[in-house]
């Protein structure tokens, strides 16, 4: 025997785990067989047989049996879900064909002063309607989002304008509810609801928004791009719906319909000025969805680039929005412009902050006895080539003795100015 499973290891690769076996006798073998056998072998002896990844490891003649725990278990669960999947259905129908007949005769008799979404169990429920409501508030309501989404949702502030509400089923994101996938709906996401938050998703967008709000840029050009990114800007796709605007041509380039991805990625003058500040989009990014894809973009470029980019967005969005009001569109180089000296402004900026926030090196000490102290700086403009010189003469008091300020064209080195 133990011969046998040498060479079956040698012809298969596969190695018998020993301290994992069992050997399970049946009942006319005595006992010094079965400690002999276990010697040799090196194998635990057992009376039982246990359970192997919740299988029964022997079967025996009663197969039916043997796996009827089994069965029961992976049919209750294809069954509550398959269950549960149908009734979404009829609470699906109730919801989107309010003059259906069911939909009709289940409302005169449950919920005749309101509507489907707030009715009430009622006291003398029949099994139909407590199964369809239950399946409205456990199956329909929370399982749209998970836990931690459903949070998020009802903490959203909503528009002020109001808007008839649209229900759309999450599964493939229509009006259209099957029952094939809400049963897939529901077999992939049983549990806690946490699993359809997809995590590397989640710490993308953790990524993404880490990097836009601590850029040095003015809150204004954060919250454009936040805007821009979760496509709550008034473009004109967004607006012809409600009948706001009667068309939803760019207008900017007339060469397609204004949604946020024509307007920030495929827009010949979106287009242009990136190529010209030399950061174009990644080709390789195919991302169908609009906000993964900008935030694959983001997540994968320098911080430089995202800053740029924001305020190219910004620019962008600027000059649509003069286009579209007062008629004034921007060539693509005066965005390319106005975001260059944008740019060298920020800088610019950002070396002068610097400069007042650079510590004190020393504390002032006053002169001795009868001496005069003489303080004085220069500070140079890279951009003006403008020196300013400043000087201070104090006595043995601290008390100001003279002062002055100088400035320079000539000097365009501040040591030499000095
Ligand atoms: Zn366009």
């Amino acid at each position: 025997m133990k011969d046998l499973l040498v060479e079956y290891e040698g012809v298969s690769r596969q190695t018998v785990n020993f301290d994992k076996s069992l050997v399970y006798f049946s009942s006319n073998v005595d006992d010094r067989t079965k400690a002999r056998i276990g010697d040799i072998l090196g194998v635990r002896i057992s009376s039982n047989p246990e359970k192997y990844l919740d299988l029964p490891t022997i079967v025996g003649r009663k197969r039916k049996e043997a796996f009827v725990g089994f069965k029961e278990r992976i049919m209750k669960h294809i069954d509550g879900a398959f269950n549960i999947a149908l009734l979404a259905k009829q609470a699906w129908r109730l919801l989107m064909k309010p003059d259906c007949l069911l939909a009709r005769v289940v409302k005169s008799k449950y919920y005749q002063s309101t509507d489907f979404m707030n009715a009430q169990l009622g006291s003398y429920p029949s099994y139909t309607w407590r199964s369809i409501w239950s399946a409205r508030r456990a199956d329909v309501v929370n399982s749209l989002f998970g836990s931690d989404q459903a949070r998020r949702v009802l903490s959203m502030p909503l528009s002020r304008f109001t808007q008839e509400d649209e229900f759309l089923w999450q599964g493939d994101n229509t009006e259209e509810y099957l029952v094939r996938s809400g049963y897939k709906w529901l077999v992939s996401n049983t549990g806690d609801g946490t699993e359809c938050a997809n995590t590397s998703q989640n710490n993308e967008l953790r990524v993404f928004y880490n990097r836009i709000w601590n850029l040095k840029l003015a809150n204004k050009i954060k919250i454009t791009f936040w805007r821009i990114a979760n496509n709550f800007l008034p473009t004109l796709s967004n607006l012809v719906p409600p009948r706001v605007a009667t068309s939803s041509w760019c207008p900017v380039c007339s060469d397609a319909e204004e949604t946020v991805k024509h307007l920030f990625c495929d827009c010949a003058v979106i287009t242009q000025v990136l190529n010209a500040l030399l950061v174009p989009f990644a080709p390789s990014n195919n991302t169908n969805n609009w906000k993964l894809w900008l935030v694959k973009e983001f997540v994968n470029s320098s911080l430089d680039k995202c800053k740029l980019w924001m305020v190219v967005f910004w620019a962008v969005w600027f000059n649509r929005n003069s286009a579209y009001h007062e008629g004034v569109n921007q060539q693509a180089y005066g965005i390319v412009a106005f975001v260059k000296t944008y740019m060298q402004e920020l800088d610019c900026l950002d070396s002068v902050l610097q400069e007042v926030q650079r510590p004190p090196c020393s504390i002032w000490k006053p002169p001795e006895g009868f001496k005069v102290k003489a303080n004085l700086d220069v500070s140079f403009n890279h951009l003006t080539y403008k020196a300013v010189a400043g000087v201070l003469i104090r006595n043995g008091d601290g008390l100001i003795m003279a002062a002055g300020a100088f400035s320079s064209f000539q000097w365009k080195i501040p040591s030499r100015m000095e």
